[in-house]
């Protein structure tokens, strides 16, 4: 049996979330560079991102794929050295029509770090995420990015999260300076400030908190205290009876609060100008939850029904949820999983209970920065890439075999736009058709429909720039040469009475085709009188501009 390489306490599983341009992919690339660097792990690539797969994503400057990228951290001062973290940065985007795969990615993250602009506090994203967040219980960091940004205001943030997300959260750290005078950070709970002393940002330097700031220190130190004290009984306790509070307790007590997601602590930084990620890290390990701290995922064994509690335990049966798949250009299709119990080894079998097949893993990887690497076996509460799961969709159920569990599935909403698309010869047809399936197992919120007479094809998504990229993405690797519609509202009814006749409703206005037909299917009403749209079940995506005829 393969070795456990990092200690469950001493994995964490985290996102990153923003509103876009915050700097949640800036952020990454450099924690992925500090957690690579400088241990000589391997190189950083060209200054490129090293989450962004996808050409377009490049071209577009956001990020769509839900990677996951495996990190290790051995603390800013070297102080984990010897029992260094894995840090498992679960890539969430930041575009709110990727809302669907931030969903799937706070599915199998135990903690997330919220990056806010510095200049702009909470924006409108950050309200969206950080509230899907709070749905599934992720405890969170704040990392209050670009504070060497005109306009830059650390308070100003703060207040907005207050404001605007209404949750107890105060600074742990606060900057010194801000826009171009941005220099420094002082850690509120030691009371010490840290310089660069390198233009890389990589070596710090602790001195004295600027005679100017003592006394903001000390008063945000208390802010601090009176905040965690209030959720935390402990620390009240000692609060009240006027003791001193030592750094240990502070830490200890607002890991609880953060846990327990009565707490969210606020840092300060500008990844940009390599200021403040390595402490932001230090915080990730401190503050944020491992596998074992967060309430267990709950399953269902389909042969007694009863619900199990899957704890992360090596030695339990295996049981991982597929999150994501990917076409990667070198290895093909890699299916990432979570594994929330037991173990999985590289060429065994799995029981795909969603799609009740079995399935064996020819490889499993892990992905680093810049390298991959192929591992024997992946252990409870981790995360790797299998290689070779031909049935396996987004949200599956992956057991062992002997022991068959079915995983809370993930939901997918109803597409909200949709789009005709049409190839340009027959050729592209096949192409376009085999696009259109690999890019809907990769992503469950991208759907299509066929008009059955005219073959006219229908793709729907999540928003505008999803159906483009997608559109995109089958020219680019599918070469899928097509003329596409202009995006429609989508809208669906869900109807529950019987299929007893077929019929086509067509659009009011505009030439017939453009953007096909929509096939629905429908039944007389109750009385037998004619038909009403009210009794059809609809077979596709039906924009409400097409309901006013029927033929
Ligand atoms: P994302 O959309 O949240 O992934 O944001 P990006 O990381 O792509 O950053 C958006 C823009 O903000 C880019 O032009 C970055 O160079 C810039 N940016 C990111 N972090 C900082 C920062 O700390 N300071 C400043 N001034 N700009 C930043």
């Amino acid at each position: 049996m393969a070795k456990r390489e990092y200690p469950l306490e001493r994995t964490r599983n985290i996102g990153i979330m923003a509103h876009i341009d915050a700097g949640k992919t800036t952020t990454t690339e450099r924690i992925l560079y500090y957690t690579g660097k400088i241990h000589k792990i391997g190189e950083t690539h060209d200054g490129a991102s090293q989450m962004d797969f996808m050409e377009q994503e490049k071209e577009r400057g956001i990020t769509i794929q839900s990677a996951a990228t495996t990190a290790v951290w051995h603390g800013f001062f070297d102080q984990f050295e010897k029992t260094p973290y894995r840090v498992n940065i679960i890539d969430t985007p930041g575009h709110v029509d990727f809302t669907i795969e931030v969903e799937r990615a706070l599915r199998v993250l135990d903690g997330a770090v919220a990056v806010l602009d510095g200049a702009a506090g909470v924006e409108p994203q950050t309200e969206t995420v950080w509230r899907q967040a709070t749905t599934y219980d992720v405890p969170r960091i704040v990392f209050v990015n670009k504070m060497d940004k005109m306009g830059a205001d650390f308070q100003m943030s703060v207040d907005s999260i207050h404001e605007r997300l209404q949750v107890n959260a105060e600074a742990i750290q606060w900057p010194i300076g801000a826009e171009d005078d941005f220099e420094a950070v002082i850690d509120l709970i030691t009371q010490e400030a840290y310089y660069p002393v390198d233009d890389l940002g990589e070596k710090w330097e602790p001195r004295d908190i600027p005679a100017e700031l003592k006394d903001l220190a000390e008063e945000k130190r208390n802010t601090l205290i009176e905040a965690v004290a209030d959720v935390d009984d402990d620390l009240m306790e000692k609060y009240l009876e006027g003791e001193d509070i030592s750094i240990e307790e502070l830490k200890a007590a607002i890991r609880r609060a953060t846990l327990a997601l009565q707490f969210y602590p606020v840092l300060a930084g500008s990844a940009y100008k390599d200021k403040g990620v390595q402490m932001m890290l230090d915080a990730v390990v401190d503050y944020l939850p491992g596998p074992l701290d967060v309430k267990p995922y709950i399953a269902n064994d389909p042969k007694t029904g009863e619900e199990i509690d899957l704890i992360a335990d090596d030695d339990k049966s295996f049981a991982a949820l597929a999150f994501k798949i990917m076409t990667d250009p070198f290895v093909g299709r890699l299916t990432f999983m979570r594994v929330y119990t037991g173990t999985l080894k590289s060429g065994s079998y799995v029981q795909n209970t969603s799609s009740e097949t079995r399935e064996r893993v020819g490889r499993l990887l892990q992905m680093h920065a810049t390298s991959r690497t192929e591992i024997e076996e992946v252990f409870s509460g981790d995360i790797a890439a299998a290689i070779g799961l031909k049935n396996t969709t987004t949200g599956d159920s992956l057991t062992s075999v002997d022991h068959q569990l079915i995983l809370e599935s993930m939901e997918f909403p109803e597409p909200v736009i949709e789009l005709a698309i049409e190839p340009k010869t027959k050729a592209d047809q096949d192409k376009l058709s085999n696009a259109i399936q690999k890019l809907a197992e990769e992503d469950p919120s991208f759907r299509a429909t066929t008009n059955p007479e005219t073959g006219d094809t229908l793709i729907a998504g999540m928003g505008e720039l999803q159906l483009d990229i997608m559109v995109d993405r089958m020219r680019r690797e599918f070469n899928v040469e097509a003329t596409v519609g202009a995006p429609q509202v989508a809208y669906r009814e869900a109807f529950t009475k019987t299929v007893q006749a077929r019929g086509f409703f067509k659009r009011q206005s505009g030439g017939k085709g453009q953007y096909g037909d929509v096939y629905i299917e429908f039944s007389p009403n109750e009385e037998g009188a004619g038909f009403e749209f009210d009794d059809a079940i609809v077979g596709g995506v039906v924009p409400r501009e097409y309901i006013p005829s029927v033929e």
